[in-house]
């Protein structure tokens, strides 16, 4: 019987010989090249060795890649630490620096020269410099008796001292992560830059040409890219922004071929894939499709409506939230793409067929009977149990993070509490205090109330249908004994009480901060609404998060017995935000029964995408006189300009803005985005069905040059004929 207390650690994973199961499936570690995959990465067309990839002792590929703010993935492609990254990763930046009258979301943004470089304070660029294989030293000291909690004190204190010995005397960072749930350990060091200077952005009806209509879709014609660069001090070194920082000079950058693509080509992507969960149960996956993912969905359909009908509205609107709308509507579809997906391969079918494989496995030797014997049936215990609140969970997430003066009320309830604790000292105070007035400043700049108003409303409803009593904050009892069940006259009562939606009377309130002040907030409905949900989904997150530190555990032991079922195979980590790198074809698909989608695309299909008066489509005249012209340099071939290309490499989100490269490690194309049919790729991969899509360096060169008129920077650029 395996309990959580008692049970002994059950060692690590076995050290695995090498047979891979497909060339394409897989998000590999950089340091684990050289034994798991270079000869099939090699056989498949490579014409690198490991060292080219990743070394400690030579420039080397990943020298060139980044994660680019906390989700996507940049690469250099200049030895002055110009940087290239998607447009949708560069949003957010580019729509900081727009406004009504500078458009650049609208109209695109180009520097043409170092001094029009916009920075960007907040945004940072992490290099790897090295990682390691730490599992031997985070686990000594755990034995065979070892029980659970003694194991978490040892491991952490461990990681302490590791991480520790890492960086001293250095200005790195360091960070371990636990893989296959806690079965191997990795060190990660990183060096941090923090000024990032917005360079280039096409405007966006070309960076995002085809808009949330093409978003996961395959064929794809945007030209989703940003360019940026690199400052450090006058050593090379990070240092915060100052208009005395100079370009950064990397280890490597990446040369930029031109001799273009065929099908069945080898490529390779580098880059941070975030999350991806092959080894789930049937249990946990149900629980993911049949009620977390739907319930996800319905409430940002709702909101996302609201969003749009809003921003429809006025184009000032439309800058404000476009940032915040993609954000929204990025998920939502590949959810859907996603649960289409999974049903379509018969993704739980296949879980019930694994898991009766791999119980008949354990049942036939005493010695894995007693290791992994219930261990599916703990994991089911745990799953149902989550199952419990899970919706409560999300809920916290996608209808309390949704209310955006909730996150005035959440700053502001900091604020109160620092207010309150007399160990606080009067200057660390006002500190506080300046940095929420900052922090309000930014807030309403960014705020369209009728669209907070009408989400709340609408969302607060869902919440209170959807969800159990138990959930329910106490002054939703005034939704009953006030206003007779209707939501609409609630939200109307609150909205009209609350001050957090009001940017004068905010300000006027955090002018002079005083008793008066606290006592006020605390009575203000809006204030009083986002603490009650805060203390109850704090629970909830707190009991959720003691689930999932049980089922990790679990995991653990059935990962391990897995690994013991197929001692041959070589089993890749899920994605867990440190750097892959993943390889496979240029490779056309067939989506459905009859139809083929070829691997490429090209300019003419953006203007068969053209529509008049339809935003999503709309080309911008120089585009088409370009065109027209058939002015393609030398970018084009063929007559054609192409635009997009799709491989298999087997990518997720945070692999955007990641290098697609060739045989020869030479930048063919910007990773953005995965076809719908291929988005379950992150529960269970289908090489037949799953693709990245990739915009082709050629545009790229091509919207620089002849679009933007911008060639200085191509200048800067290694260009491989
Ligand atoms: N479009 C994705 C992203 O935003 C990339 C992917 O999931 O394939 O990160």
């Amino acid at each position: 019987m395996i309990t959580f207390r008692g049970l002994f650690t059950l060692g690590l994973i076995y050290i695995l010989t090498l047979h891979l199961s497909s060339a394409k499936e897989g998000m590999w570690l950089p340091l684990l090249l050289e034994r798991l995959n270079i000869e099939d990465m090699q056989e498949n067309g490579l014409r690198l060795s490991a060292e080219d990839i990743y070394s400690v002792n030579q420039a080397c590929l990943i020298d060139a890649v980044v994660l680019f703010g906390g989700g996507c993935t940049g690469e250099l492609i200049s030895d002055k630490g110009l940087l290239i990254t998607n447009h949708h990763c560069g949003l957010s930046r580019i729509q900081l620096h727009s406004t009504v009258e500078k458009d650049y979301l609208t109209d695109g943004f180009w520097a043409m020269n170092r001094s029009q470089e916009l920075p960007n304070p907040g945004l940072e660029v992490t290099f790897l410099r090295r990682m390691e294989d730490i599992t031997q030293k985070v686990l000594q000291g755990v034995t065979i008796e070892t029980d659970e909690p003694e194991r978490y004190r040892i491991v952490t204190e461990n990681m302490d001292k590791i991480r520790a010995d890492a960086i001293d005397g250095t200005n790195y960072e360091a960070e371990i992560k636990p893989f296959y749930y806690g079965n191997q350990y990795f060190l990660f060091v990183y060096e941090v830059y923090k000024d990032v200077r917005l360079v280039g952005a096409p405007p966006s009806s070309i960076g995002k040409f085809g808009w949330d209509t093409d978003n996961w879709i395959w064929p794809r014609h945007t030209g989703d890219f940003s360019l940026f660069r690199i400052y450090s001090d006058e050593n090379n070194n990070p240092a915060d922004y100052s208009p005395d920082n100079i370009p950064y000079k990397p280890r490597k950058y990446l040369p930029i071929s031109l001799k273009g693509i065929q099908e069945n080509d080898f490529t390779m992507v580098i880059g941070y894939p975030g999350s991806t969960y092959q080894f789930l149960t049937s249990c946990d996956l149900r629980n993911i499709v049949h009620t977390s993912v739907p319930s996800k969905i319905k409430v940002r359909t709702i909101r996302m409506n609201i969003m749009q009908e809003e921003m429809m509205k006025s184009n000032e609107v439309m800058i404000k939230y476009a940032s915040k709308y993609s954000r929204v509507t990025n998920s939502w579809k590949k959810w859907i793409g996603m649960l289409n997906g999974l049903e379509k391969v018969g993704a739980l079918n296949k879980k019930y067929a694994f898991e009766k494989t791999f119980n008949e496995w354990v049942n036939s030797d005493e010695e894995r009977k007693r290791k992994y014997g219930n261990i599916l049936d703990e994991i089911e215990l745990v799953c149902d149990e989550i199952d419990s609140i899970i919706l409560a969970n999300d809920y916290y997430s996608e209808i309390v993070m949704a209310i955006e003066f909730f996150d005035v009320a959440s700053e502001l309830r900091e604020l109160v509490e620092e207010y309150e604790d007399e160990t606080v000292s009067p200057d660390d105070f006002q500190k506080s205090l300046n940095s929420f007035r900052n922090f309000t400043g930014g807030f309403y700049n960014n705020y369209h109330e009728p669209i907070d108003r009408r989400v709340f409303a609408r969302l607060m409803e869902v919440y209170a249908q959807d969800l159990s009593v138990d959930f329910q904050p106490e002054i939703f009892q005034k939704v009953n004994t006030k206003f007779n069940r209707d939501f609409g006259l609630f939200s109307d009562w609150l909205l009209q009480k609350t001050i957090l939606t009001d940017e004068q009377e905010m300000k006027q309130l955090v002018e002079e901060f005083d008793k008066k002040s606290v006592k006020r907030i605390k009575k203000d409905p809006g204030y009083v609404l986002f603490s009650q949900f805060d203390d109850l989904l704090q629970e909830v997150r707190f009991a959720y998060a003691q689930l999932e530190y049980l089922l990790d555990f679990y995991y653990r032991i059935y990962i391990n017995g897995i690994m013991e079922m197929y001692p041959d195979r070589v089993f890749y980590p899920d994605a867990n935000l440190t750097m892959r790198v993943t390889y496979g074809r240029i490779e056309d698909y067939s989506p459905r029964d009859a139809v083929i989608y070829d691997f490429y695309t090209t300019l003419g299909g953006v203007m068969e995408k053209e529509r008049e008066g339809v935003y999503d489509y709309i080309v911008p005249d120089r585009l088409k006189e370009l065109y027209q012209l058939k002015d393609y340099g030398s970018y084009g071939t063929g007559g054609e300009m192409p635009v997009c290309f799709i491989a298999s490499n087997h990518t997720s989100g945070g692999n955007s803005g990641s290098p697609v490269l060739n045989a020869d490690g030479q930048l063919i194309g910007i990773n953005f985005d995965r076809n719908w049919e291929g988005t379950m790729s992150d529960y269970m991969y289908d090489p037949d069905q799953c693709r990245n899509i990739i915009l082709d360096v050629r545009y790229v060169l091509f919207i620089i040059d002849k679009l933007a008129g911008a060639g200085y920077l191509i200048d800067e650029m290694t260009l491989v004929y």
